[in-house]
């Protein structure tokens, strides 16, 4: 979890759930015992203060919902089971903020004496900034209608959407006014699988990557992920040019202005005046 603060946690230990998941036949047809275990983590002080259930996760319910959950569909990896299942707990309970969720299958078919096989994987809500630019046609529709295709995303949620405004092209190619914007979302996608997300709504608004900083429908980038520091072949974080660009720092600034820069160690207002003055 990216909070420095002890985080609570609500425990399921080997909730025990009969179900059909697997890659041999025999699996699917006669099912087998599953053992979940999960800590979910949730602010429980408001309930323990309160003796109030409704301030928390039930967890005799988020039991019933893992089962039944389980029952209806049916994986061949447990791998699979473990992904859709935790986006499953994380978009049901918006209490959860993350979710370790580990399953057990003491059966599996291997021909070999063993204790147990599991996996285990931990997801959580991530806050995330986005900068959004069009300079194409109907460039503040293109702009609502990537809101509204975000937000349509089973593990996307957008919490802020900045004032839209009109700026002048960067980069130096000759080209029509962009208009810009920012945006924050809670999403449980990993870095490069929410840059693909982002590559399917703008190729879906018609984008074509001809000219670099050229005329573009939909431009969506990745400012900051969290507080994280990360860099791949295809991605960067947070954005390497924000600190230079108004069009980037100023919506962010209307929506995060005490967001500060995890390498620069200054706020987003503090870098929008330092590239102002
Ligand atoms: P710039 O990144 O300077 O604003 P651009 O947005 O015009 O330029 P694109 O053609 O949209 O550039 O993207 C080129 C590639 O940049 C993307 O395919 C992606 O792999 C990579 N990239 C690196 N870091 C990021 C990021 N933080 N957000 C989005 N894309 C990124
Ligand atoms: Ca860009
Ligand atoms: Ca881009």
């Amino acid at each position: 979890m990216y909070s420095t603060l002890p985080l609570d946690e609500i425990r399921i230990e080997e909730l025990e759930v009969f179900a059909h998941h697997g890659v041999f036949p025999e699996e699917t047809e006669n099912g087998q015992n599953f053992y979940v275990n999960a800590t979910l983590y949730v602010d429980v002080s408001k309930a323990g203060q309160a003796d109030d259930l409704s301030k928390t996760v039930n967890y005799g319910e988020v039991c019933h919902f893992i089962t039944a959950w389980m029952q209806e569909n049916t994986f061949q990896l447990l791998e699979s089971v473990c992904e859709k299942l935790s986006g499953e707990l994380l978009c049901n309970y918006p209490m959860v903020t993350g979710v370790d969720l580990e399953i057990r299958k003491p059966h599996a078919p291997i021909g070999l004496p063993f204790g147990c096989v599991s996996v285990k994987v931990h997801r959580q809500w991530h806050e995330v900034y986005l900068s959004v630019g069009s300079n194409m046609g109907d460039k503040e529709a293109y702009i609502r209608n990537a809101v509204s295709e975000l937000d349509k995303h089973p593990l996307m949620r957008v919490e802020k959407v900045s004032t839209l405004t009109t700026t002048k092209p960067y980069g130096g190619v000759e080209q029509d006014d962009f208009v810009n914007g920012a945006i924050k979302i809670k999403t449980v996608l990993a870095p490069e699988q929410l840059l693909d997300e982002l590559h399917i709504i703008e190729a879906a608004a018609d984008r074509k990557r001809e000219l670099r900083w050229g005329p573009r429908t939909l431009d969506l980038d990745i400012v900051f992920y969290d507080k994280l520091v990360y860099e791949s072949d295809r991605l960067i974080i947070p954005h390497v040019d924000m600190a230079n660009r108004e069009f980037v720092l100023k919506p962010m600034a209307e929506i995060a202005p005490n967001f500060r820069h995890p390498i620069l160690h200054k706020t987003v207002a503090e870098l929008l005046q330092t590239l102002q003055s």
